[in-house]
């Protein structure tokens, strides 16, 4: 805990600091002290009465520096937030302290139209991010589901992969992120570039160790990417399909799967439900043949809905990843989720849940890449039954050979493959020596200061 205090110190100094806007009213600290934490029953409790004692809202880098300078100055916590639209609270200040707006840092710097390279602020939003490359040629490789309204940094920050990860795998695959410009919270902050190897100690680390304030990215060539969705009666075949679409030689963005029982309860964008399970593809045209035919051998009703970029809102990426959690909370909030990596073959291990778990699990799968290979994730939702309940599922899914990456928890490590990664708290270490960086989410840190 801070001293009080020094809180009335800092708050008398960072008046006048030039480009910065300070948040005062209390529904601004409430509003901008949370995220979407929600969908966890065990984050709300833990996370609901958290609450900032100051937002302040930069306009510059000097103006993120001056806020540096003086948060480690007094030892007041500060927790940066993008669009906050986190899952772990990961922009939750645990501690209270200051909460740091990103959104008004929102230039895009440098574009290379030769290697299609982008070097852009850090709460420039995807969506406009996007758009901007789509006018060149290009377009970003991986995207949450919340493309639209999540920030360049809050992603690379807080999130791992998404719209995409079938083709690029997650964001921490080398060649991704490229470079990092960042603010220290050393006793003078500097403002240090990182290349593609040190920059990876700050992907997804949660704003622990470091302010981002630009990246550089890759890119890919734009394509006019297909919406299609195929129904099909059988799980097991539905699943073989999803696989089958993912090993043919064929461009994809995009490739889920959602039971039956889910589909009912999603907008129509992807047509009505016909009581089928319902493969969601993102296809580049010159595939969409091929698709077609590995329908019809799989006996799956083939639709193809056209061009994403008419339905540009209502399109398929927004039925897909946790967008489909937030659509089922939307009808029955006692609906949460897991994450995780199916073992092969995938269908062992869900018809051995379902004899247990029935209708109180239902299955949502997104084919991705993982190291280069083809994997199937699952983003289960999950009926709330209580702590021990969700416990007892996460066990069963365990020992059925799973790879866990548990939502309900927040730290980067548990919500991880549960390990230390030394850069990251090495990092830290020389960042931010003093720890005022959203203290209490780097379980590495935490646990070489208790
Ligand atoms: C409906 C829904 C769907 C989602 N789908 C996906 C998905 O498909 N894939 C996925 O990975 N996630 C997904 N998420 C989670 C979330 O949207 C992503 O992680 C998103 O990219 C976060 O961006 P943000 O700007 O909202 O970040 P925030 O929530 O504001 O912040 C995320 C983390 O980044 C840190 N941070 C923010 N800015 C900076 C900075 N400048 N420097 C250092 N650290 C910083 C914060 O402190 C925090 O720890 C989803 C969430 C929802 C609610």
């Amino acid at each position: 805990m801070f001293n009080r205090s020094s809180l009335t110190e800092f708050l008398s100094e960072i008046n006048g600091i030039p480009g910065l806007e300070i948040l005062k009213r209390a529904s601004e600290q409430k509003r901008y002290s949370r995220d979407f934490f929600d969908y966890s029953p065990i984050l709300k409790e833990q996370l609901d009465s958290c609450r900032a004692d100051c937002v302040v809202k930069p306009s510059s880098v000097e103006a993120v520096i001056s806020i540096a300078r003086l948060c480690r100055k007094h030892e007041i916590p500060l927790t940066l937030r993008g669009s906050g639209t986190g899952n772990y609270g990961q922009c939750v200040p645990l501690c209270g302290g200051v909460v740091m707006l990103m959104t008004a840092l929102k230039s895009i710097r440098n574009f290379n139209i030769t290697t299609g390279v982008v070097t852009v602020e850090a709460g420039c939003l995807l969506g406009d991010l996007n758009k901007y490359l789509l006018k060149k040629g290009r377009q970003l490789r991986l995207l949450p589901s919340t493309w639209q309204t999540a920030s360049v940094a809050g992603f690379v920050a807080g999130g791992s992969g998404g719209i995409g990860s079938v083709r690029w795998g997650f964001l921490r695959d080398p060649g991704h992120l490229l470079g990092l410009e960042v603010i220290t919270l050393e006793e003078s902050p500097q403002k240090i570039q990182l290349e593609a190897k040190s920059s990876e100690a700050l992907n997804h680390s949660y704003g622990t160790n470091g302010i981002i304030t630009a990246l550089t990215l890759s890119t890919c060539p734009a394509v006019d990417w297909q919406e299609i969705s195929l129904d099909c009666k059988e799980l097991g075949s539905a699943i073989e399909l999803l696989k089958s679409c993912t090993k043919a030689a064929v461009n994809l963005f995009l490739c889920s799967f959602l039971e039956k029982k889910i589909v009912e309860s999603m907008p129509n964008w992807s047509g009505e439900a016909k009581g089928k399970h319902r493969l969601l593809l993102l296809v580049d045209p010159d595939g969409l043949s091929t698709i077609e035919k590995l329908a019809i051998e799989f006996g799956a009703d083939f639709f193809h809905l056209g061009s994403e970029h008419e339905n540009i809102g209502n399109g398929l990426r927004e039925l897909t990843w946790n967008h489909t959690t937030l659509h089922m909370r939307a009808i029955d909030s006692e609906w949460t989720y897991l994450q995780m990596l199916l073992p092969q073959p995938e269908i062992n291990l869900i018809e051995n849940l379902n004899r247990k778990w029935g209708e109180n699990l239902l299955w949502h799968l997104e084919a991705v890449r993982q190291y280069g290979v083809q994997r199937i994730a699952a983003l289960p939702l999950v009926k709330w039954q209580g702590r021990h309940k969700l416990d007892e599922l996460m066990n069963d899914c365990n020992e059925a050979g799973a790879i866990m990456f548990n939502p309900h928890v927040i730290t980067v490590e548990d919500g991880g493959l549960g390990v230390i990664d030394s850069d990251q708290v090495e990092a830290k270490k020389k960042f931010d020596p003093k720890g005022i960086l959203n203290p209490g989410k780097l379980r590495g840190w935490t646990s070489t200061k208790s």
